[in-house]
């Protein structure tokens, strides 16, 4: 069968890769999505699901196949593996998803030569700078979710203290997409002011830098709440899916503090971690330089630290693995 352009293929048909597929089919960007799961009948029963609301929707076609499905995918979104299980370590996750990574990243290369890959999977980070290492694909066409999710997250609390549209507060959070990233208040801004100033003006209550330290950590702790009562995130991370992929097929330009692999990013290489980048048709086209504070620095250096520790953690751990992945570390 010939592919219909857009092609996206999602691995992974769970709660973030079937909320995606929903999305992305009301927001009309693709021709054809490909829904790949390892329990195929997840797959299928998703897309019938999904077929039977296409007259409400857009012309699309919607099917689920195996890793042959991928073949001519403009974009291959990543949503497949492991969840943390109570007592276990994020390195006890970090080897699980590596060996699922193992299976589905030269599964995917073999028929998605010239696609972007959107990794998604937790933590995503680490699991992004294993799929550049396993598919042999460029730096550029290699993204991490990263932080866009996490920004969006801190646009709309803080719009709603400060009572005002999230899309005209401007600002990122960068660095590992967990408990190390941070917030670059440095050069924050709502309506042209300092974000501070601005909160301290027009916000409804309290003292403006407090307040937006609390709105910080309420963000980092959003997915723990999140998942403590409902099992799982899944709509606000498949409308970021959605926004990073209109960027991509639209070749819109779009700045997203999307992971990606740095080299010498205040002093920091060789690490796929969350800084402003400039997403267009060809993936992440570069990154940018933002000015960060002394203390941000710090910071993000200590972020990136902590994500080269596991990477580190994986290194040593690859006489477990096969040849060919142990060279291409
Ligand atoms: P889920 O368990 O509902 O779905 C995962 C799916 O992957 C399952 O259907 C499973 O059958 C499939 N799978 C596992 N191994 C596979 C393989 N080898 N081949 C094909 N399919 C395979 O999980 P979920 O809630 O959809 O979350 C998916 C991932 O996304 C998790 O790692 C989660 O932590 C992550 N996530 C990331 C963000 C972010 O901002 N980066 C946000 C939300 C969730």
């Amino acid at each position: 069968m010939d592919s219909l352009k857009p092609k996206i293929a999602i691995i992974g048909a769970g709660n973030v890769g079937s909320t995606f597929a929903f999305s992305l089919m009301i927001s009309g960007l693709a021709r054809e999505i490909v829904l790949i799961d390892k329990n195929s009948d997840l797959a299928i029963g998703e897309c019938m699901d999904l077929n039977h609301g296409l007259s409400f929707a857009h012309p699309v076609r919607i099917h689920a196949t195996g890793f042959e499905g991928c073949e001519d995918a403009d974009i291959v979104v990543i949503t497949a593996g492991a969840n943390q299980k109570p007592n276990e370590t994020r390195t006890d996750l970090v080897k699980k998803n590596v060996v699922i990574f193992k299976e589905i990243v030269p599964a995917i290369a073999k028929y998605a030569k010239d696609a972007i890959l959107l990794v998604v999977t937790n933590p995503v980070d680490i699991l992004t700078y294993v799929t550049l290492k396993l598919s042999g694909f460029p730096a550029n066409r290699v993204i991490g979710s990263g932080t866009v999710l996490d920004t969006a997250r801190l646009k709309y609390m803080i719009s709603d203290y400060a009572q005002v549209d999230p899309n005209n507060i401007h600002g990122y959070i960068i660095g590992e997409h967990g408990d190390t990233e941070l917030p670059v208040w440095s050069n924050a801004t709502i309506g042209g002011m300092d974000i501070e100033t601005y909160c301290s003006e027009y916000a409804k209550q309290g003292n403006a830098r407090n307040e937006l330290k609390e709105i910080f950590l309420k963000v980092k702790n959003s997915a723990y709440e999140i998942i403590k009562r409902k099992g799982a995130t899944n709509y606000s991370i498949a409308l970021s899916l959605v926004k990073i992929t209109r960027a991509i097929l639209r070749d819109e330009n779009s700045i997203l503090p999307v992971s990606t692999l740095v080299t010498d990013y205040y002093g920091v290489s060789d690490v796929c971690i969350s800084i402003p980048s400039i997403v267009n048709i060809h993936g992440v086209a570069q990154y940018v330089k933002i000015d960060l504070s002394v203390e941000e620095q710090e910071l993000f250096k200590h972020s990136a630290n902590t994500l080269r520790g596991f990477i580190k953690a994986i290194e040593l751990d690859l006489n477990d693995y096969p040849q060919s992945i142990q060279q291409s570390f």
